[in-house]
């Protein structure tokens, strides 16, 4: 390819397909490189997608896109190594025209909103690997070179949606690596069942989906959450924890997805499925802190590869979208005006993003990746333990008086944790939240 293009995307997962699709309506020439086979081919998602975002981006997205079910029923479960406390809600609201949560499966979504892209004019070059960034004789990012070899392919600007654990920044200077304490490594199945026995077991009807987020002694006292959400007539359950736990812990991934399909109020959901697909995948999972530098003389970073994850609320891909979206509407801008894009004037990007819950969320949650982390074998053991045991206590009728109970269940936490430590965790978390 011996074109100049307005714009460059590496990669093409959500943020990429974002950044290209917006780029290309607005009638820049676009070259997006993706080094799978096809759009979706590498990726991995659990996966819930959040209409908001993509409706801001494909306002008629429900038309055509490959959607599983909408989700009516969110559950929170504790656990520990026998039972599950949980915090259901579910609603009819969300039974509404323009459902606002859907279960997808990656490979199928990515490969429509690729088509939606090459539809509004971007040029998509797959099985090509992006090796390095070209810049010129001033350190100004001018093009990339790929694993096709040839000459560098130059653009105005290299928007970078390489994912969590794309290498092009990183080698090129413009990012450190990742650290290990700021990354999950996360492991998923998918459990194909027919569609009336998922119906029947997780009593919805027609299209309604169920989800379930889970913490506790699943994670063997490591961070991390353990997930399963229904589709059409396959379930996707996974499991992923901080990879610096990993590397410290005896207890391999995949031992911890067979414990947490065997446990007893997972077994259940899953008896008589059929295991057809294993995936594994990085999240980045640092927050706010762990933000890179996201713009310079010629190049924006978007998605993963600018750690924009909340893991508290389990949300990625619609991080994803906004940020290629908005990035892509910051080179619009500078590209109609004729103005450079230089780091200064990509900044505009980083003030867009200020303004969008992207980066008030993250920033609302900026303690929390720390202080999980520092207080692992509390949050993701002990107190999971005391919960289920306070729940066993209330729940269990044996000619106990419940006044007795309740100094039983006080003091089941008083020996588990002293006075002060457990004000100290409460005042931490509710300072971190806040
Ligand atoms: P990616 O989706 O990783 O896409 C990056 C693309 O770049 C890939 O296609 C890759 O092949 C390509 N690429 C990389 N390097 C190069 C190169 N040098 N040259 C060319 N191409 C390159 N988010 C949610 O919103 N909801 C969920 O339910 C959810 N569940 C998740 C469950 C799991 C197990 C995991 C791992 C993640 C989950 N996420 C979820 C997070 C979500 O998947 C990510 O936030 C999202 O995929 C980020 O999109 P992206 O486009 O930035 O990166």
């Amino acid at each position: 390819i011996e074109e100049r293009f307005d714009a460059i995307v590496i990669g093409a997962g959500p943020s990429g397909n974002a950044a290209a699709y917006t780029l290309a309506t607005e009638g820049l020439k676009v070259l997006q490189i993706e080094r799978g086979e096809y759009s979706g081919s590498k990726n991995v998602q659990g996966a819930i997608l959040y209409a908001d975002a993509l409706e801001k981006i494909i306002p008629d997205f429900r038309d055509d896109a490959p959607l599983e079910r909408h989700v009516i029923e969110q559950r929170i479960w504790t656990m520990d190594d026998s039972s599950h406390t949980g915090m259901h809600y579910r609603s009819d609201d969300f039974n509404e025209d323009r459902p606002n949560r859907y279960t997808i499966l990656r490979a199928q979504f990515d490969k429509w909103f690729s088509s939606r892209v090459r539809q509004a004019g971007a040029i998509l070059l797959c099985e090509t690997t992006v090796t390095e960034l070209v810049k010129d004789l001033q350190g100004k990012v001018i093009g990339v070179r790929t694993d096709r070899g040839g000459g560098p392919i130059l653009a105005d600007v290299v928007i970078l949606a390489e994912g969590v654990n794309g290498l092009v920044g990183h080698r090129s200077g413009l990012r450190p690596e990742i650290a290990p304490d700021s990354v999950a490594l996360a492991v998923k199945e998918m459990h194909f069942l027919p569609r009336e026995t998922i119906e029947a077991r997780f009593n919805i009807t027609g299209n309604e989906g169920v989800v379930i987020e889970a913490m506790g002694t699943i994670t063997k006292g490591m961070t991390g959450t353990g997930f399963l959400y229904t589709n059409e007539e396959s379930i996707s359950i996974g499991i992923g924890c901080i990879v610096s736990d990993f590397a410290e812990s005896e207890v391999t991934p995949f031992e911890l997805l067979e414990a947490f399909k065997n446990h007893p109020s997972i077994k259940p959901l899953l008896v008589g499925s059929e295991c057809k697909e294993y995936a594994a995948h990085l999240i980045p999972e640092g927050g706010y802190k762990a933000i890179p530098q996201l713009v310079g003389d010629g190049w924006i970073v978007v998605g993963d590869a600018g750690q924009f994850v909340n893991a508290v609320h389990r949300e990625g891909s619609n991080l994803a979208m906004t940020t290629g979206r908005i990035a892509a509407e910051t080179v619009v801008s500078l590209h109609r005006r004729r103005i450079a894009m230089t780091r200064e004037n990509l900044s505009a990007y980083e003030q867009g993003l200020a303004k969008t819950f992207v980066m008030k969320d993250l920033r609302k949650y900026r303690g929390i990746p720390a202080l999980l982390h520092a207080n692992k074998a509390n949050f993701f053991g002990l107190y999971p333990q005391l919960i289920s045991q306070a729940m066993q206590t209330w729940f269990r009728v044996d000619g106990v008086d419940k006044v007795s109970k309740e100094k039983a269940i006080f003091r089941s936490f008083r020996t588990g944790r002293t006075l002060g430590g457990l004000i100290g965790d409460a005042f931490r978390l509710v300072r971190a939240w806040r």
